[in-house]
C-alpha cells in the first residue's frame, strides 16, 4: 500500500467510526451499512469533523484526534504571518510595506493587498507584506499604496494578484496540513540562526 493510500485507508476508517458512534452505535451489520454507504469521495474535501461531540456522546469511545478545519487555517496564518514579518528584517525589525515605519517584527501585522477572505491570495507571499497596524486598520489597509509598490517591485504585480484572488481556489485539509509545517519549519529555520 502507498502511503498515500495508506492515509486514505486510515481517513476512510476515522470516517467510519464517527458515523457510526454518530449513529449510536449498535450492531456490526450496521457498521457495514455505513461503510458500504459512505461517501469516500468526500474525505478530501475538508470537511470538519467534531470529535469533541462524538466523545461527549459515548463516553467509552474517544476519537483520535483530528484537527477542524478552522484550527488548521488559524495555524496556518499563525506560521505564515510571522513568515512574512520576519521576510526582510534585520535585527529582529522591519519596515511597514506602505509606509515604512521602522518596527519590531512582532509588532507589525501580516498586510494582506487582496483581503484574506480571497483563499486564493490568503497564504500568496506576493499578496502578503509587513505592515504597521496603523495602515493595516486604514483605507483598507492602505491598499492603493500597497498596490504601487507591489507595482514597484515587479510591474504588473498587483494586477496579478487582483487575478489570482478571483480564481477559485480550495485547499485540503492535508494541503493546509502540509503548509503549516513548511512555514513553522521556515520560521524556526530564521529564529534559530
Ligand atoms: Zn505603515
Amino acid at each position: 500500500m502507498t502511503k498515500g493510500r495508506a492515509k486514505e485507508y486510515q481517513d476512510a476508517c476515522t470516517e467510519a467510526r464517527v458515523l457510526y458512534i454518530r449513529a449510536g452505535g449498535g450492531s456490526f451489520t450496521k457498521l457495514l451499512d455505513i461503510i458500504q454507504n459512505m461517501d469516500t469521495g468526500t474525505l478530501n474535501q475538508g470537511q470538519d469533523l467534531p470529535p469533541s461531540d462524538v466523545e461527549r456522546e459515548n463516553g467509552k469511545l474517544t476519537m483520535p484526534k483530528r484537527r477542524t478545519r478552522s484550527s488548521l487555517v488559524k495555524e496556518l496564518d499563525r506560521w505564515f504571518s510571522k513568515w512574512i514579518r520576519l521576510q526582510g528584517a534585520q535585527g529582529g525589525f522591519n519596515r511597514c510595506f506602505t509606509c515604512g515605519t521602522r518596527k519590531a517584527w512582532q509588532q507589525l501585522d501580516c498586510g494582506h493587498f487582496q483581503s484574506r477572505a480571497k483563499y486564493s491570495t490568503r497564504w500568496e507571499p506576493d499578496n502578503c507584506k509587513p505592515q504597521c497596524k496603523r495602515c493595516n486598520m486604514s483605507n483598507g489597509g492602505q491598499q492603493y499604496v500597497f498596490g504601487v509598490r507591489l507595482n514597484e517591485l515587479e510591474e504588473g504585480l498587483a494586477d496579478k494578484m487582483v487575478q489570482i484572488s478571483n480564481e477559485l481556489r480550495k485547499f485540503s485539509n492535508h494541503e493546509l496540513e502540509d503548509m503549516i509545517n513548511d512555514y513553522r519549519a521556515r520560521v524556526k529555520a530564521i529564529l534559530d540562526k
